[in-house]
């Protein structure tokens, strides 16, 4: 089994657990590295961490990654919103992630509300296929626009699906706007996400993305790396092995894990 991620949030976004709780989750757990990403700061969002906090974030990880150095490899990363200004400084990495579109002068999240996601689409003429294509254009410039090293949720717009699915994925305007984003991001060179965090909040039944774009993705020579993109230290690595399973079944034959030093891949077969 996967022994490593590096999608992690804390109290400084809007994580349940300190670092440190994180950090023993963890090693309870048997992981040899582990990565926080808090959400980079965006003035308004209340899930996203403080901007004033920042610099008491880094500290902390620093903190971390020496007391447990012995125990676990920690690295101090960020999820990098398309519509946050960059990191004044370096992280170890940087998740690259959408959670909205722009519209009518502000941001709308796509993952906070069913209500917000009614008043959204009706922003769209009523209808969801507008904004899919809309939130799809977005993440097309994800990597242009944050220059992450991990592409986040690719299709994070569909979270509600299990309690109200506002799309049908298999309309032929939903898969083109789906795989067009698929095919902009892939010269990058950049692993995609297998997210299963909306399992974690029971949202989903299955982890992001949807089967057609594994697919899509492996067809066109991509990588995945596979992230609980955890919130809560109870589900850290929920839903790993099923996430596996789609994995192998894509077609996939390696997966991108986070070393101490960069990206490698592991014999998916062999986890
Ligand atoms: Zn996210
Ligand atoms: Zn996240």
């Amino acid at each position: 089994m996967i022994k490593s991620e590096v999608h992690i949030h804390t109290t400084y976004g809007d994580g349940l657990n300190t670092p440190e709780e994180m950090v023993k989750a963890a090693i309870k757990k048997g992981y040899t590295l582990l990565g926080f990403s808090e959400h980079s700061p965006i003035p308004g969002e209340k899930w996203a961490m403080k901007e004033k906090d920042e610099p008491l974030y880094r500290a902390e990880i620093a903190e971390l990654k020496e007391k447990y150095k012995d125990r676990i490899t920690v690295l101090c990363g960020i999820e990098q919103d398309s519509f946050s200004d960059l990191p004044k400084e370096p992280y170890d990495y940087m998740i690259a992630s959408v959670h909205g579109v722009e519209k009518g002068r502000r941001i709308w999240d796509v993952d906070a509300s069913i209500e917000q996601m009614e008043d959204l689409i009706s922003l769209f003429s009523g209808s969801p296929m507008n904004l899919a294509e809309a939130y799809f254009e977005e993440v097309s410039k994800v990597l242009e626009k944050t220059h992450g090293d991990i592409i986040g949720h690719f299709d994070l717009i569909n979270k509600w699906e299990k309690i109200h699915p506002f799309f049908s994925i298999d309309h032929p305007r939903y898969r083109a706007a789906a795989e067009g984003a698929v095919k902009a991001l892939i010269p990058y060179g950049v692993p995609f996400e297998v997210n299963t965090g909306a399992i974690a909040r029971g949202y989903r039944a299955s982890a992001y993305p949807v089967n057609y774009v594994m697919r899509a993705i492996h067809e066109r020579g991509g990588d995945m790396i596979l992230s609980s993109d955890c919130h809560d230290a109870e589900k850290l690595g929920i839903g790993f092995e099923d996430a596996l399973k789609r994995i192998r079944a894509a077609g996939f034959e390696r997966l991108t894990v986070r070393t101490a030093t960069g990206f490698d891949y592991v014999d998916i077969n062999k986890v």
